[in-house]
């Protein structure tokens, strides 16, 4: 499965923007979680497994996948939400209340309890709890994931210069890396702080032809201001693009920035990659209205 390039617009010194939309690929598997669950979905039914298991947030675009990807291939979902307190909100979290439509069974869990998820004893406490599963990780990667994601690019693909993408955890960008071409350059635009990722994409993946940008995180992950804001509705406005508030927006935003520094040589040709999560904008929409800021103007 393709999906298309859309011409974006060209800049000075002739650089030309292209997008790659794959958060057309499903309604709510969107984009580059529908790439990453492909292969673990063909792996846990080879396994005989008939649940599937993960973790996420609140306005997770992981966990709303997972349970769209799970009903479409008839295994039941658990997905263990960071957050207590979320057990009483379920019906005013558009993200909770869908995957839960989906037939995802919520274990809520505190936030001390959620940084030892990944430890031994918590996953034997959870397989007690409810079975047998298969397990997919926070935010889906895995060595399939990074499989699933090497489809994003196709030899079509071969004449950009650039191709950018968010980073949450490094599985997309690690499967664009080794699908690219060694004379292409992958750029990363990390949502979230921190230096953990350079070792984590040097996991998966198998060139060095990459570089992390890290101006761009707009202070954290799910942190927006309202010159983001501000940006999204523009760029809708002017291109009919809609972008996300946690990631694509904040890579999207750097790129341009960058080509108004003029980081990239005249005529280059650049392609973002929409990783999709626009299910996430009518949850940012509700807390936005809650401290009084402008709401993102867009349709999805
Ligand atoms: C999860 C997600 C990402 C991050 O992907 P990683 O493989 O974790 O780096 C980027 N964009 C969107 C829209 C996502 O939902």
């Amino acid at each position: 499965m393709n999906s298309k390039n859309q011409k974006i617009t060209t800049f000075k010194n002739e650089i030309s923007l292209f997008i790659k939309r794959e958060d057309l690929l499903h309604p709510y598997v969107s984009g580059n979680k529908f790439r990453k669950l492909k292969y673990n979905l063909i792996e846990a039914k080879n396994q005989g497994k008939t649940t599937l298991l993960t973790f996420g947030g609140a306005f997770s675009n992981h966990i709303i996948a997972v349970a769209a990807a799970g009903k479409e291939n008839g295994f039941k979902t658990i997905g263990i939400i960071r957050g207590e307190e979320l057990k009483d909100q379920v019906d005013d979290n558009p993200t909770l209340a869908k995957a839960q439509e989906f037939g995802m069974i919520f274990d809520f869990i505190s936030r001390e309890e959620y940084r030892i998820k990944n430890n031994p004893d918590f996953i034997e406490k959870l397989t007690e709890k409810f079975g047998d599963f298969y397990f997919i990780p926070e935010g889906g990667t895995n060595d399939m994931a990074v499989k699933g994601c090497q489809e994003i690019l196709t030899e079509k693909d071969d004449d950009f210069d650039f191709i950018c993408c968010a980073v949450g955890t490094g599985g997309t960008i690690s499967g664009l890396i080794n699908s690219s071409k060694d004379c292409q350059k992958v750029l990363g635009f990390p949502a979230l702080k921190g230096d953990f990722l350079q070792e984590d994409i040097r996991k998966f993946a198998n060139k060095d032809n990459w570089e992390l940008i890290t101006d761009y995180h707009f202070g954290g992950y799910a942190k927006i201001d309202e010159k983001l804001i501000h940006f999204i509705n523009d760029f809708y406005i002017k291109y009919n693009i809609p972008l996300d508030p946690i990631y694509t927006s904040k890579m999207t935003f750097g790129v341009i920035d960058l080509i108004e520094k003029e980081y990239f040589p005249p005529k280059s040709k650049i392609l973002l990659i929409h990783t999709g999560g626009l299910q996430g904008v009518n949850g940012m929409n509700a807390v936005l209205r809650k401290k009084n800021i402008t709401q993102i103007n867009i349709d999805v």
